[in-house]
């Protein structure tokens, strides 16, 4: 199974005869209501028994909190992964520290990062997933909302570093009618219009932690990653970014390989994290690349809207050698991203004499796809 979340899971959508501005809030509301990540498909080699450390493991140094008391020992060790410890019957009760738009004004559409306070009491790897149960019933049964998933945005500690928090990045589901020419409230996306619409100390019923799929294999601290969003499909890599570059833990201080973001929006204004990416970038210029695919201010080599996937064929050369180095490729975001890639390095399979489609299956055999 491929390292992808959300892309699995958007669902087939009819937009013959709908204006542009219309086939976009539809496909928004339909694609970021179904946020889903892929279950533990993967196998770990988990090299002898850990122990979870647990939020309350907390050091203090020199007035500082350390940045280790999430780790596993050793900090590689993924058999002690929190999974599915809330459930749906049994939700924990997390508490919203603050909601905040993060994208500018000429943004397509409204983006909101959102920290959540869990007190230590529910803890997460980076690449896992955080279910959202928004409050009242659904109005054609009168049966409580169903769970969305969210891949958690932050590291396992939290963008506060004090392993009580954890934050989703969510983009507003609207839903514009051509005939009223307006969004049209009964069709907005509920859990995302919740959770943009949160204020300080309102409460979140949450499952989880979802998800092994994700996971980075710190293991060999010189493993390359390649990563690939669209939109919000940022989140996953956002707290892999966080947990290589920011923090002082025995993972970034470990990490010697190169990683590679490479995000997919519409215009410089829906941008996300860019000044966090930028910062990581100028510290880590050996260690981290970025590249932006910016679909309505650039174009592709063929005059079109400039896709991600247009964006990582301009470097087909350079990741399939990567890839063939041992690099671990991921994706988050729009389905529609897929075929393209997939061309790209069908392409590149074809021109070095390979079959491409045992070269995937290499790929995922090694966990590297
Ligand atoms: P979006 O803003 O609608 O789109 C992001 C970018 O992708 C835009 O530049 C868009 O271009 C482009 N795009 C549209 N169709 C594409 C295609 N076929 N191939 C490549 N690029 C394409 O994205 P979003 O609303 O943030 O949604 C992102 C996806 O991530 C959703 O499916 C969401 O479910 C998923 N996701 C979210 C999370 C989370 O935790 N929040 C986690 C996992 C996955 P144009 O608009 O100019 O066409």
């Amino acid at each position: 199974m491929a390292k992808t979340a959300g892309v699995l899971s958007t669902v087939a959508f009819t937009t013959a005869g709908l204006p542009p501005a219309a086939i976009a809030a539809k496909k928004a509301k339909e694609v970021v209501e179904v946020v889903e990540t892929v279950d533990n498909t993967r196998n770990f080699l988990a090299a002898g028994a850990v122990l979870f450390a647990g939020a309350t493991a907390m050091k203090l140094t020199g007035g500082e909190k350390a940045q280790d008391f999430l780790e596993a020992d050793p900090y590689y060790d993924q058999s002690a992964v929190p999974v599915n410890v809330y459930k749906n019957k049994s939700p924990f009760t997390g508490k919203v520290v603050s909601t905040k738009r993060i994208v500018g004004p000429k943004a397509t559409g409204e983006t909101c990062h959102i920290v959540i306070d869990h007190k230590g009491d529910f803890p997460y790897w980076e690449g896992q997933s955080w279910g959202v149960i928004p409050p009242g019933t659904r109005e054609k049964d009168g049966k409580p909302h169903a769970v969305r998933l969210y891949s958690i945005a932050s590291s396992r500690y939290g963008d506060d570093m004090t392993g009580n928090t954890g934050s989703l990045c969510v983009r507003r589901a609207t839903y514009w009618c051509p005939e009223l020419k307006a969004d049209d409230p009964a069709k907005k996306g509920i859990c995302s219009n919740f959770l943009c619409d949160t204020q300080p100390g309102d409460e979140v019923m949450m499952t989880g932690p979802a998800g092994k799929v994700m996971l980075m294999p710190e293991e060999d601290p010189t493993t390359d990653y390649i990563m690939v969003a669209t939109g919000t499909g940022i989140a996953p890599f956002r707290g892999f970014i966080r947990r290589l570059f920011f923090e002082k833990t025995p993972a970034a201080k470990a990490y010697k390989g190169q990683a590679w973001l490479f995000l997919g929006v519409a215009n410089s204004d829906a941008l996300l994290y860019d000044d966090e990416f930028q910062e990581a970038k100028s510290n880590y210029p050996d260690n981290f690349r970025l590249d932006y695919a910016l679909s309505r201010e650039q174009e592709n080599k063929k005059g079109g809207k400039m896709y991600i996937q247009d964006k990582v064929e301009e470097y087909s050369d350079e990741i399939f050698n990567k890839l063939d180095s041992g690099a671990h490729m991921y994706f988050c975001g729009l389905k529609g991203m897929m075929p393209g890639i997939q061309d790209m390095l069908k392409g590149v399979c074809e021109s070095k004499g390979l079959d491409y489609d045992e070269y995937i299956k290499g790929l995922k055999k090694s966990g590297q796809w």
